[in-house]
């Protein structure tokens, strides 16, 4: 489901924002602004809003989940340019006023922080695909370490923040965003905009697909560094309840002891055998990939490693790449 729908483009805050966008990106060096900068916050926040509502109700969230989507502009008083949480995006005062000026690219922001929304409302509306089942599960570990026991606890979320997999979404998939809303009015980007943006893409991938996280500040992760996927298979089987996450139902289930078990290749091949979704369908063959260093061991879970996968000096260069905050939650 895309955020910009027919109706958003037909809308008369896009109509409006399309013609101050494209006049102010063209002519910030000498800039006659056409509207005035308190109309333009008005229409950019009722844009925004307007996608949120467009997708919630598209998504068969008619009542909004209970609550109403909204932007605030704030002054943040530190290098955030903008966060989100439960249906309510909130935008350093810098970024109206950036695009307001003619960088059109702090529209980025905004794109950015529409993703977590998107994703936010998809784990709600029980989609399933790789992303949001990998969503699913690094939010859970997230929880797990920000709620222990008091010797166990760490925060989870700063700590893994380069690597935070929907942190890497929001950037790869807030550029496409970026891109299609550029397009549809009719902007022709500058070159070195457009390769702000192919980097910002090329390395939130490379980050993407890497699957490192560092885990040493977990006690309960003994210092050794595991993949996300390897984190959450030890987690889980001291948190049953967990197996009944509509992301999680495919790949797991508990016994009748109650204990926490794997689905075995076999039971996935058949239930893709069954499976008539397309994402749902990819996401059950991506789990079928062989790994061959990954044994299995104890209800078909991995064992561990007990070698470190990259030395830390690494692990912080790749990790500085990036080091741009756009959202705390
Ligand atoms: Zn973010």
């Amino acid at each position: 489901m895309d955020l910009i729908t027919e109706e958003i483009k037909e809308s008369k805050n896009f109509q409006i924002l399309s013609k101050v966008f494209s006049y102010h990106y063209v002519n910030k060096d000498n800039l006659k602004p056409i509207i005035s900068y308190d109309e333009f916050k008005e229409v950019l926040t009722n844009f925004i809003e307007e996608i949120m509502r467009n997708y919630l109700i598209k998504m068969s969230f008619a009542d909004y989940r209970g609550k109403e989507p909204k932007v605030k502009i704030v002054d943040f008083k530190d290098n955030t340019n903008g966060d989100y949480h439960y249906n309510t995006i909130r935008l350093d005062e810098t970024i109206p006023w950036n695009i307001f000026k003619g960088n059109t690219l702090d529209f980025f922001t905004p794109c950015h922080e529409l993703i977590h929304f998107k994703y936010d409302t998809n784990l709600n509306a029980e989609i399933i695909n790789k992303n949001t089942v990998r969503v699913a599960k690094e939010t859970l570990i997230r929880h797990d370490a920000e709620t222990a026991a008091p010797i166990f606890k760490y925060d989870y979320y700063s700590d893994n923040y380069k690597f935070n997999s929907e942190e890497k979404l929001a950037n790869i998939e807030g550029v496409e965003l970026f891109r299609k809303v550029i397009e549809y009015m009719n902007i022709t980007l500058t070159r070195e905009d457009d390769l702000k943006l192919l980097n910002i893409s090329a390395n939130n991938r490379i980050q993407y697909h890497n699957y490192l996280r560092d885990f040493r500040n977990g006690l309960k992760f003994n210092n050794f560094f595991m993949d996300f996927e390897e984190a959450f298979d030890f987690l889980i089987r001291d948190n049953p309840e967990w197996c009944s996450c509509p992301q999680l139902i495919i790949e797991y289930y508990q016994d009748g002891e109650g204990k926490v078990r794997k689905r075995t290749t076999e039971e996935l091949q058949s239930i893709l055998e069954r499976e008539d979704d397309k994402d749902i369908k990819e996401y059950i063959q991506s789990l079928l990939v062989p790994n061959e260093d990954k044994r299995l061991y104890d209800g078909g879970f991995k064992q561990k490693k007990l070698n470190l996968k990259m030395p830390y000096n690494k692990y912080y260069k790749i990790s500085n790449i990036n080091n741009k905050k756009y959202c705390q939650e």
